[in-house]
């Protein structure tokens, strides 16, 4: 085979204790948090998982700088629990089944063009201008399942700080959807592969960034997400 110009390098996420996640899609989830649903307008008894995607570089590995993009005024962020994909599966019934995918967890930050977002939900139409962008997908560390199991979530906190002020903190515990319910939910749209990225959604509390804020994400005792706003 030859190519007519090089490949593009896939984009890769560290693990702790080594190694590197190659990415292969990233799935996200809207509306998992009932106090976010709210500060958007909308109704949480009326929602039902809400899947969107992002490309898979669009991924920033924690520690990089993230430009400011083009095209908006309004760039939020959203601290979210990423799911990291080692397995994959379609129209998945179980619990378990849905577990057996997961090969680790990640803070991560679904960056967001608010005012094309707003704009496009006024307008019925897709968005992916206001989520889909390049840099809009900074990761941490990745954290395997057998290191940071499923019980040491059960008291922690998602909690991003903006220039170390606490601008959202919430129990993973007030999702909506479980990570459990997200992946049966999503695999009877997709077929889910080793190397997918699950952001789960993200609590109240989203706001805007400006060049030159040092965003932090923490989730319990998974490796936390640190980048910094730049210029474009
Ligand atoms: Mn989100």
């Amino acid at each position: 085979m030859s190519l007519v110009f090089d490949a593009h390098p896939p984009a890769f996420v560290p693990v702790h204790n080594g190694g590197m996640f190659p990415v292969r899609r990233i799935f996200c989830v809207g509306k998992n948090y009932a106090e976010h649903v709210k500060e958007m307008g909308g109704d949480p008894k009326a929602s039902s998982p809400v899947f969107f995607t992002k490309p898979a570089d669009a991924i920033v590995v924690g520690g990089n700088d993230v430009p400011y993009p083009q095209a908006t005024d309004n760039l939020h962020f959203e601290g979210e629990l990423v799911v990291a994909l080692g397995k994959g599966g379609r129209d998945l019934q179980s619990r378990e089944d849905a577990g057996s995918l997961i090969f680790g967890t990640a803070c991560g930050c679904d960056l967001t063009r608010r005012d094309l977002q707003h704009a496009a939900k006024k307008a019925g139409i897709p968005w992916d201008t206001a989520k889909g962008f390049d840099h809009s997908a900074p990761i941490g560390t990745i954290g395997r399942w057998q290191d940071f199991p499923p019980n040491d979530f059960d008291a922690a906190h998602l909690v991003t700080r903006v220039n170390d002020e606490v601008r959202q903190d919430a129990p993973l515990t007030s999702m909506i959807w479980t990570v459990p319910e997200i992946i049966i939910a999503l695999s009877k749209f997709f077929e889910l592969k080793s190397g997918d990225l699950i952001f789960t959604g993200t609590p109240e509390g989203v706001g805007p960034l400006v060049p030159g804020d040092k965003v932090a994400i923490e989730i319990g005792s998974l490796p936390p997400l640190r980048f910094s706003i730049t210029e474009t």
